[in-house]
C-alpha cells in the first residue's frame, strides 16, 4: 500500500484545488479527507509539471470533471509503479505522447531561444560586413534622394559659413570643380565659405564647400585643384552617403534588437552628416580617384600630395583636415609613390596669378 501525496480539483472545492493524500490499495485508489474512491474505468492520465515529471489523473463523474494532481516526480513513479492493471493502457499512451509532449517542448524552446538570438545574430552580421551592406544599399538610393539630403544639410549650415561665392576665389573654384567632374552623374556646387580653418568637405549630391583658410594656405592653384579632386571623390563614391546609410542601419538594427523604437530617427540624418568623418579607407579612396581625376583633367596632379605636404609641416595645430586618418605625410607619400610609378604626364601649369585670389 503506497500513500502519494496529491493535489485534487473537484466541483465544489477551491479552484487552487486541494492538498490529499491518494492510497493504492491494490486494485483500487482512494483518496483520505474528504473519502473516496476513484473509478475503476475511464480514467485519463496525462503528464504535468514544468518538466513533465508530474502525473495526471482526470475522469467525469455525474458531480463533473475531477483531477488529480501528483507533482512530486518521486511520488508520480512511485505511483506510476503501482498503478492497477486496469491503467495499463492509459499508461501506454501517456508513455507514447509523453514523448511527443517532451519534443515539441524541445522545439518550443529552440525557437524562443532563436526569436531573441536573431536580433543580436543580424546586430553582429551588420557590424561584420557593415561596409559591403551600406554599401549596397546605398547604391540604390536614387540620385535625387543624396541631392535632398545633402542640399537639407547645407541650409542648416548655410548661415554659419558665411559664403562668399561673388568672390575671385570663388570664381576660380567653379573653373576647377568644372574640369574635375566632366562626364559626372552629379550637378555640382561649389562654395567658398569666409573661415579661417584649413578646412574643405563634401556634403553627398555634389555640394562642395572650401573655406579661404584653405586656399589661403596654398602656393599654386594645383593645390587647391588637388583638394577639389579628393572631395569631388568623396562625393562620386557616395562616401557621405554610405557613411549616414551605415549609421541609420545600426541605429535601426539597435532600435529592433533593444526594442526602443521610441527614440525616433528625425534630425539624425542631418545630424549625422555635419559631424561625418571618413574611414582611412574612404580618405585612401579619394586621394588615389582624385589622382587619377587630375591626370584626366590635364592638371599637374603634384599639387595633390604637395598640399598634404603643407598640411603636415602646419602639424603642429592641426587644422581639421588633418584630425582625419590617416596622417598627412602617409597620404603624401602614398600619392608619391603612386605618380612615381607613373609615365610622366605632361600638364601646362595653371599659371594663374597672383595667387592666392582675392577671397
Ligand atoms: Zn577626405
Amino acid at each position: 500500500m503506497s500513500q502519494i501525496p496529491a493535489r485534487l480539483f473537484s466541483p465544489g472545492l477551491p479552484a487552487a484545488g486541494q492538498d490529499v493524500v491518494l492510497l493504492v490499495e491494490g486494485k483500487t485508489l482512494r483518496i483520505l479527507e474528504p473519502s473516496r474512491y476513484l473509478p475503476e474505468r475511464g480514467i485519463q492520465l496525462r503528464r504535468v509539471g514544468f518538466d513533465l515529471k508530474g502525473l495526471e489523473l482526470a475522469w467525469d463523474d455525474g458531480a463533473g470533471r475531477h483531477a488529480l494532481q501528483i507533482l512530486d516526480a518521486q511520488a508520480a513513479a512511485t505511483l506510476i509503479s503501482a498503478l492497477p492493471p486496469t491503467l495499463h493502457e492509459a499508461l501506454a499512451a501517456l508513455a507514447l505522447s509523453g514523448r511527443k509532449q517532451r519534443r515539441a517542448r524541445r522545439l518550443g524552446w529552440s525557437a524562443l531561444a532563436l526569436f531573441f538570438a536573431t536580433p543580436l545574430l543580424m546586430l553582429g552580421l551588420f557590424l561584420a560586413f557593415a561596409d559591403p551592406i551600406a554599401g549596397w544599399i546605398a547604391e540604390r538610393i536614387p540620385l535625387e534622394q543624396e541631392r535632398k539630403l545633402g542640399e537639407a544639410s547645407f541650409t542648416q549650415m548655410k548661415a554659419e559659413l558665411q559664403l562668399r561665392d561673388d568672390s575671385e576665389g570663388a570664381q576660380k573654384l567653379r573653373e576647377l570643380g568644372q574640369r574635375l567632374t566632366q562626364g559626372s552623374r552629379y550637378n555640382y556646387e561649389f562654395h567658398l565659405a569666409d573661415k579661417t580653418e584649413i578646412n574643405a568637405f563634401a556634403l553627398p549630391g555634389g555640394i562642395i564647400v572650401v573655406h579661404s583658410g584653405l586656399i589661403r594656405a596654398t602656393t599654386r592653384p594645383e593645390e587647391l585643384a588637388g583638394v577639389l579632386a579628393h572631395e569631388v571623390q568623396h562625393v562620386e563614391l557616395r562616401h557621405g552617403l554610405k557613411n549616414i546609410v551605415k549609421q541609420l542601419g545600426l541605429t535601426g538594427l539597435w532600435m529592433f534588437a533593444t526594442g526602443d523604437i521610441g527614440s525616433g530617427l528625425a534630425g539624425s540624418a542631418a545630424t549625422q552628416l555635419l559631424s561625418l568623418k571618413f574611414s582611412r579607407d574612404a580618405e585612401r579612396e579619394a586621394d588615389a580617384h582624385g589622382l587619377d581625376s587630375l591626370l584626366r583633367s590635364g592638371i599637374d596632379p603634384r599639387g595633390m600630395p604637395d598640399f598634404f605636404r603643407i598640411l603636415a609641416d602646419k602639424a603642429g595645430a592641426p587644422p581639421a583636415m588633418l584630425s582625419t586618418h590617416p596622417q598627412s605625410a602617409e597620404r603624401e607619400q602614398a600619392l608619391r609613390d603612386k605618380l612615381a610609378s607613373l609615365p610622366p604626364v605632361p600638364a601646362k601649369p595653371l599659371g594663374w596669378q597672383p595667387w592666392p585670389p582675392a577671397l
